[in-house]
C-alpha cells in the first residue's frame, strides 16, 4: 500500500518532465563506500531552468556527514549520495522563460535549489527557512523523483531563481566555496551590522572560520582569532587578522573581557562558549556557525551581565548570498584552497578530518572528464 501509494505520488510529480539527459558525477553507494565515479540522469532545462556546466566544486564538511549518513536522525542520506553545495561554472542552456542568465554567462549554485517561494520566509528572502526549501543534495527532486544531486557532477540544472551571478574578477576555484563557507560567515555580520571600527572575534581558523576572518577584516573591522593552536599565528595574521589569542591562556582572554562587538563562532567540537560570552561588550552578540553535537552549558550571567545575546545563523537567503558574492568581488575576497582532481576527493576527506588543509578542497571538475 505505502509503496503503491509513493509510486503514483511519483508519477503525478514527474509526469511534466519531458526529457532528461545523463550527467557524469561521483556517488557514495553506501555510508561505508567511497566516492566513486556514477553516471546520473538530469533533467532538461525546463522553463526557468539554467544549466551548469560545473568547473569547481568545493568540499564542505556536510559534504563529509552526508556522505556518511552522520545526520541520520534528522536528514537520513538517500543513496547514492551525489554531494557537493559550493558549485561555480559556466552557463550551458537556459530555458525559454530565463531572464537572468544567457549561455556563457559564469554562474553559481549554493546549498538550495527550490522553496515553495510563497511562505512568509520566502517573501522576506530567508529560502534558507522556507519549511519547503530544497536543498541542493539529498533533498526530494519535485521533478524527477527520487532526491536532489549536488556539483560532484559535470553539470547541474537549476530553476534561475536559485542560480547566482559570479564576479568576473574572482578566481573561480577560491569563489566556490564562497557559496557555502562565504555566505554562512558574512550573513550573521552583516545581520548585526559589523562595520568599519568595530572588534570582531573569530573563534576557529578552519574553513568556516578563515572566511570570517577575510570577511571582517574587508567590513573594516579590528579582527581578533582565537585559536587553539600556536602554529596558526602568522597564518591568522596573513588573512586579515590584527590579533591572535590562544584561547587556552586564560590570562590572555581576561585582558579583552567586555570589549568585543560580536563574536563569531565556527567550532563544531565541544567548547566552553561562556569564555566567549564574557568576552562581549554591553549589547554584544556571539554568533555560532558551527554544530557541536552535544549541547553547550551557557552561563546564564554571561548574558545577563551586559544584556549580551547568543545566536545562531544559517547559511543565507539568495538576495543576500547575492549580496555577499558582490561584496567579495569589490573586496576581492575569495577562499584559501587546495584544488583537487576529483580522483583524489575519498584522499580529501580523510584530509578534512585531520584539519589538513588550508582552508578549502576545491575540485577541478575538468577531472570527470576522464572518467
Ligand atoms: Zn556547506
Ligand atoms: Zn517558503
Amino acid at each position: 500500500m505505502h509503496n503503491g501509494a509513493f509510486c503514483i505520488a511519483r508519477l503525478a510529480k514527474s509526469v511534466y518532465i519531458s526529457s532528461m539527459y545523463k550527467a557524469k558525477a561521483y556517488s557514495a553507494a553506501s555510508a561505508t563506500s567511497p566516492l566513486s565515479s556514477a553516471t546520473i540522469t538530469r533533467r532538461d532545462p525546463t522553463e526557468q531552468d539554467v544549466q551548469i556546466e560545473i568547473l569547481y566544486c568545493g568540499i564542505c564538511h556536510s559534504d563529509l556527514h552526508q556522505v556518511r549518513n552522520e545526520w541520520k536522525e534528522a536528514m537520513p542520506t538517500v543513496y547514492p549520495c551525489i554531494p557537493g553545495h559550493e558549485i561555480v561554472g559556466r552557463v550551458t542552456k537556459v530555458g525559454s522563460g530565463v531572464t537572468k542568465f544567457k549561455a556563457g554567462d559564469l554562474a553559481a549554485v549554493g546549498c538550495l535549489v527550490d522553496s515553495d517561494g510563497t511562505c512568509a520566509q520566502c517573501k522576506a528572502g530567508f529560502e534558507q527557512f522556507c519549511s519547503n526549501a530544497i536543498y541542493t543534495y539529498n533533498a526530494p527532486d519535485k521533478h524527477l523523483g527520487g532526491v536532489t544531486y549536488g556539483g560532484y557532477s559535470d553539470s547541474i540544472v537549476v530553476n534561475q531563481r536559485f542560480v547566482l551571478r559570479v564576479p568576473s574578477n574572482l578566481n573561480l576555484a577560491g569563489a566556490a566555496p564562497l557559496l557555502c563557507a562565504g555566505i554562512t560567515t558574512y550573513s550573521p555580520m552583516h545581520h548585526h551590522g559589523v562595520t568599519k571600527g568595530q572588534k570582531v572575534g573569530v573563534v576557529g581558523l578552519g574553513g568556516l572560520g578563515h572566511m570570517g576572518v577575510k570577511i571582517a577584516h574587508a567590513l573594516g573591522a579590528h579582527v581578533v582569532v582565537f585559536t587553539t593552536s600556536a602554529g596558526k599565528k602568522e597564518d591568522a595574521r596573513r588573512l586579515g587578522a590584527d590579533e591572535v589569542i590562544i584561547s587556552r591562556n586564560a590570562d590572555e582572554m581576561q585582558k579583552h573581557a567586555g570589549s568585543f562587538d560580536f563574536i563569531l563562532d565556527a567550532v563544531s567540537a565541544d567548547h566552553d562558549i561562556n569564555a566567549y560570552l564574557n568576552l562581549l561588550r554591553r549589547d554584544g552578540n556571539l554568533t555560532m556557525v558551527g554544530a557541536p553535537a552535544k549541547p553547550l552549558a551557557v552561563s546564564a550571567f554571561g548574558l545577563i551581565m551586559g544584556r549580551r545575546s547568543l545566536s545562531g545563523s544559517m547559511i543565507g537567503g539568495l538576495a543576500e548570498t547575492q549580496e555577499m558574492l558582490d561584496f567579495c568581488g569589490r573586496s576581492n575576497i575569495t577562499a584559501d584552497v587546495e584544488v583537487i582532481p576529483i580522483q583524489k576527493v575519498n584522499e580529501a576527506y580523510e584530509r578534512l578530518l585531520k584539519s589538513d588543509v588550508k582552508y578549502r578542497f576545491s575540485i577541478d571538475m575538468a577531472s570527470l572528464k576522464s572518467e
